[in-house]
């Protein structure tokens, strides 16, 4: 598989990318991100073929065309095995009925509780393999509203071949996020509590990258969802979800909580790979830049609002970028200069035919605190189920825009409940109980350094620690 960059800047010597090349770079050099040149195609039959297999087993076949020619399929197979046997349930992303057309995809049985356990396993491994390879090592940089972090911190804890840097924003993630990371300990984990929002944070890190000298010295990856990986091993659960419901012969809706878009673009990679979906509702917090730019086509950047929900506490939704190309024509230049004015101007406003083709796939929903607390409230009562509040943002999003197609309504459930205990005990009155391997988190010692929101202190930490 051939890369390019949704800026249209590279590959600019005319050399194609391979996947190993966009893995451990992460953001494309000319400020872009990567995508494949094209989608591997599924056909009926092929779709049809996954029925009744592993997830691993389908999860090697869907991905080997993404890593071909860099990881043969045995070797990606061993990969994926050894990630995916981190996941204590066997079926790693069961569904699970909620009754009449409604289903969960229950993406939080990873070892740290939410769904981005799912591709961080996987990346974890692939740089082992990558790196190992290769006889290099790596700097992995990336930011975290929350659960990010404490997923790339278990996958890449103790590896010889990365040093990893995470940034949080300080004393805006919950108690139990921030101990999933601090408490680790590994020589190779460096754990960054900064000043500022999860935006700041982000902010910091492309900046970083985007001092090509810095990122050459460091030898800098990213690991945050703009890593094409990430949304690779994302799409899988789309497909093995389908097609436990019924595809190719039926098409499936699915309503995903959505922060920085990766798991929302992944469903329309798995429909442009040919999966039938018919619809994939877009539902937000208060943070709403992708459901505001899907209704009235403005995509403009908002105060931060802080949620009980913050994961999903994101202005900029990275990943929308790439969306955006594929709207756009895969003009890298138009790309270009939308993003120049988002920078300088704050937003800009979706062309009409973009913005109809986006419309076709598309529908985004923002959901406020109270309805995301009667969701919940809601859910306990009607199946006795204690659900976390991002997945209930994402079930109020699907039952509100109604499920008129007759299709089965599959909602994300991107995290445990007892990731946000507070939120959960008020709502419900329970306590949602960490699993046994968590269970004495709050006696664990923690480890972390505070910076300021300053770019230039961001680097002379690194700079201080990169190389052991
Ligand atoms: C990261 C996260 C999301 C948002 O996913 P994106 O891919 O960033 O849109 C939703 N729910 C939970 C629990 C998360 O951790």
């Amino acid at each position: 598989m051939e890369y390019i960059s949704t800026r249209g800047g590279f590959p600019s010597s005319g050399k194609a990318l391979s996947f190993a090349d966009v893995f451990l770079s992460g953001l494309a050099r000319d400020g872009g991100l990567y995508v494949p040149k094209s989608l591997p195609q599924w056909s009926a039959r092929d779709i049809a073929s996954l029925a009744g297999h592993p997830y691993a087993e389908c999860a090697t076949r869907i991905m080997a065309p993404f890593v071909a020619p860099d990881i043969c399929e045995a070797d990606l197979a061993d990969i994926v095995d050894k990630a995916y046997s981190a996941f204590p349930h066997a079926e790693v992303a069961p569904l699970r009925h909620l009754g009449d057309n409604e289903w969960l995809l229950e993406l939080f049985h990873g070892p740290t509780l939410a769904f981005k356990d799912v591709a961080l396993q996987l990346v974890g491994h692939l740089f082992e393999h990558l790196l190992n390879a290769r006889g290099q090592r790596t700097t992995v940089l990336g930011a975290t509203s929350g659960d990010t972090g404490s997923a790339a911190i278990d996958a890449l804890k103790g590896l010889e071949c990365a040093e990893v840097f995470m940034l949080h924003p300080k004393g805006r993630v919950t108690e139990v996020q921030r101990r999933q990371m601090t408490t680790i300990d590994a020589a190779n984990v460096h754990n960054i509590a900064v000043e500022g929002t999860f935006d700041d944070c982000q902010a910091m890190v492309k900046a970083a990258f985007n001092d090509l000298a810095f990122r050459d010295e460091t030898g800098l990856s990213a690991i945050n969802s703009i890593n094409w990986a990430r949304v690779m091993a994302q799409t899988v659960y789309y497909f093995t979800s389908a097609v436990a419901l019924g595809a190719p012969q039926r098409e499936v809706t699915y309503a995903v909580p959505t922060g920085n878009f990766g798991d929302g673009y992944a469903g329309y990679v798995a429909r442009g790979m040919g999966l039938p979906i018919d619809r994939l509702i877009i539902a937000t917090n208060a943070n709403d830049i992708v459901a505001r730019a899907l209704g009235g086509g403005e995509y403009r950047v908002g105060a931060i609002h802080h949620t009980i929900s913050p994961s999903m506490d994101i202005q900029v939704s990275s990943n929308f970028e790439r969306l955006l190309f594929d709207l756009y024509d895969r003009d890298g230049k138009e790309i270009t200069r939308l993003m120049t004015e988002l920078q300088t101007a704050g937003g800009f406003a979706i062309n009409a035919e973009p913005l109809a083709r986006a419309r076709v796939i598309f529908a985004g929903c923002s959901v406020s605190e109270d309805e995301t607390r009667a969701c919940m409230a809601n859910m306990f009562q009607e199946h006795g189920l204690v659900i976390d509040p991002h997945t209930a943002i994402a079930v109020h999003a699907a039952r509100g825009l109604g499920n008129k197609s007759g299709h089965p309504m599959v909602v994300l459930s991107t995290a445990h409940p007892a990731k946000f205990p507070d939120v959960v005990r008020e709502v419900t009155g329970e306590t949602p109980s960490l699993p046994g391997h968590l269970a004495d988190l709050f006696e664990r010692e923690e480890r972390f350094d505070v910076l300021p929101n300053d770019v230039a202190a961001l680097k002379a930490y690194i700079r201080a620690r990169a190389e052991r």
